[in-house]
């Protein structure tokens, strides 16, 4: 066996967790593979030839429409593809990613365009879309349940076997950088997807950009810890506020650190998806009735 395909379960055959070149890490991303399932395909061009060698793949669940989950698409041409309806136009459309990330006429819509270009993406076509507690049957034993999980982007989608107990989670990512930083984001509904994952009680989950974390309460500690980044980002903003006596306008909040506590060689792209994030807060706390629009500002109530 190839060292970046790893079995879940000894109980349940078939069931696999696939390892992201780089160990996962961005411009790549973790699979599962489920009988003759795969789900995201962003492990490595590499990667996916050598598993494809391995198994036969003819059905492609995505998780979502980002680059880093979809750009081996390419590579899988004879299988069945599917995702949720929300996030199958910027799939089946890849330059409609650029819009969706706020990046239009920017530096960093050359720089998607160069990175789209070298994980030489193809738009392809989803045959089927899933939604919300369907279930697919594979093989005699295996019961792929869809969750859907918005709020990383408007379609995003886990996935739970209720026999093995194993779930795939997406960018729900348990990593220390939670992110909803394109337009169709919600922090909202990430909330609420983060709180509908906790409810299923897996014994085993794997994410995007994390290996396998095994154990009702080590994953649940994953789950509060990922929580309470999200709750340190609302203090950040709010501890703005209070410091701060005039309305507060988005533009006062850029640049601060205040999503990305050190910028990185992306700065160009993080100070873009940090604002979008920051008004993703912003949005919630208006609904939450915590602040008010005031001139063309916001303040505390
Ligand atoms: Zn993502």
């Amino acid at each position: 066996m190839e060292e970046f395909i790893k079995p879940l379960s000894i109980e349940f055959e078939g069931i696999y967790f696939i390892e992201g070149e780089q160990r996962a890490r961005y411009p790549y991303s973790n699979s599962m593979l489920i009988g003759d399932y795969l789900i995201d395909t962003g492990i490595s061009p590499r990667r996916l030839k050598r598993l494809k060698k391995n198994f036969p793949i003819n059905k492609v669940f995505l998780t979502h429409w980002h680059e880093d989950h979809i750009s081996g698409n390419y590579l899988l041409r004879d299988a069945k593809f599917y995702c949720h309806s929300k996030d199958k136009s910027p799939i089946e459309n890849v330059d409609e990613m650029i819009p969706l990330y706020n990046v239009r006429n920017t530096p960093v819509e050359d720089e998607l365009k160069s990175l789209i270009e070298l994980l030489r993406m193809r738009n392809i076509k989803i045959d089927n879309l899933i939604e919300d507690n369907d279930i697919f049957n594979i093989g005699d034993q295996l019961k792929l349940k869809v969750l859907f999980t918005p709020g990383h982007t408007a379609g995003h989608c886990a996935f739970y076997e209720l026999n093995s107990k194993i779930a795939f989670l997406g960018d729900i990512d348990l990593t220390k950088h939670p992110y909803y930083g394109n337009l169709d984001a919600s922090l909202i509904e990430f909330e609420e997807s983060i709180a509908k994952i906790k409810s299923i009680d897996a014994d085993i989950v794997v994410t995007g950009h994390r290996g396998i974390i095994e154990g009702k309460t080590q994953i649940h500690e994953e789950i509060e810890k990922y929580k309470s980044i999200l709750q340190e980002r609302d203090d950040r903003i709010l501890t703005f506020f209070s410091e701060i006596s005039s309305p507060v306008r988005l533009n006062d909040l850029r640049s601060k650190n205040i999503i990305y506590r050190k910028y990185s060689a992306f700065k160009d792209f993080e100070l873009i998806a940090e604002v979008l994030m920051i008004e993703k807060h912003l949005e919630k706390f208006l609904k939450m009735n915590i602040i008010s629009r005031k001139d063309d500002g916001f303040i505390l109530n």
